[in-house]
């Protein structure tokens, strides 16, 4: 159910097969380890615990969660033993909406009604957090932009950074603020990093690193660009459907094949964002100008 992979010297990588394309972490010391995100569902979040320890066999001292979102922090309950560390935001968010997402989630699957919100034990909103396992060094940041309470946690001896969701293959704002995540990702483009964890997506090797931030840093500019040109029409949410993830320079294959619909989701997001409220789309409120006022329109703005 999930693929593992061995990133450095103790240090693990976990994606999931079934939902979004997730990932989450594990580090492993001498005598416990540390985890990093849980994944999604129920059986996910076992998966990892018995690699450690069982096949390991130590015992979880510690579980970061990168973000409140549910495939990342709806596993908490299955981590007993462990002090679980995240953002001072995390933690609110995870009591409030988190607690109210799960009770519509379990209304519509079986598969919650095991999973408990735990909330993160220990938390920070400024400055950085480093925990010690074994010989490496583990440092904790705020790095914001898919939502506000988005923390990396980097792997300093082997410059390996797991990102949260700051990092995706297709970046994701509808939580979040693009200025914060243009920002962040020039951070992580400086870090000097051998890999990284994406929060959904495959791990990006050294080599690819630049290549992708800028591939992310072009799609963020194409949806602006093109939400500035929608908002100059009179039913800009016809615009945007018709926008594809591919003119905006992704793959409709990534994160598990979701990507077209989280993109358009971006760009209504986006957009109420930068203009307020959408208006309708002119099926709702059809009249008879609604060719004419597509037509001759096309010149770039901004
Ligand atoms: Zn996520």
């Amino acid at each position: 159910m999930i693929k593992r992979e061995r990133v450095a010297d103790n240090v693990f990588s976990f994606q999931s097969e079934v939902y979004a394309q997730v990932t989450a972490g594990a580090v492993i010391g001498p005598n416990w380890a540390l985890v990093i995100d849980t994944l999604a569902m129920p059986e996910e979040s076992l998966e990892i615990r018995s690699f450690i320890e069982q096949e390991i066999q130590v015992p979880i001292r510690y579980l970061i969660n990168t973000h409140y979102h549910a495939d990342h922090t709806w596993g908490n309950c299955f981590f007993p033993g462990a002090t679980i560390i995240g953002h001072t935001l995390c933690r609110e968010w995870l009591n409030t909406r988190g607690r109210a997402s799960l009770e519509e989630a379990r209304k519509q699957s079986n598969i919650y009604r095991q999973v408990k919100i735990v909330l993160p034990h220990m938390t920070f909103s400024q400055g950085g957090l480093s925990l010690r396992v074994g010989k490496k060094t583990i440092s904790l940041h705020p790095l914001p932009g898919h939502s506000g309470d988005n923390l990396s946690v980097l792997i300093e001896e082997d410059r390996v950074l797991f990102a949260g969701d700051v990092f995706m293959s297709l970046p994701y704002i509808v939580d979040g603020n693009a200025d914060e995540l243009v920002a962040s990702l020039k951070k992580i483009s400086k870090m000097g990093l051998e890999n990284v964890i994406q929060g959904h997506g495959d791990i990006v090797l050294r080599g690819e690193i630049d290549g992708a931030i800028k591939d992310n840093l072009a799609y963020l500019s194409a949806i602006r660009k093109f939400v500035r040109r929608s908002a100059r029409r009179k039913f800009p949410q016809d615009m945007l459907a018709d926008m594809t993830v591919e003119e905006a320079g992704k793959s409709r294959v990534l994160i598990g094949g979701l990507a077209d619909s989280l993109h358009q989701r971006n760009l209504r997001a986006l957009y109420e964002h930068m203009y307020g409220k959408l208006p309708q789309a002119s099926e709702d409120e059809y009249d008879e100008d609604y060719e004419d006022e597509f037509e001759g329109e096309d010149e770039e703005v901004g």
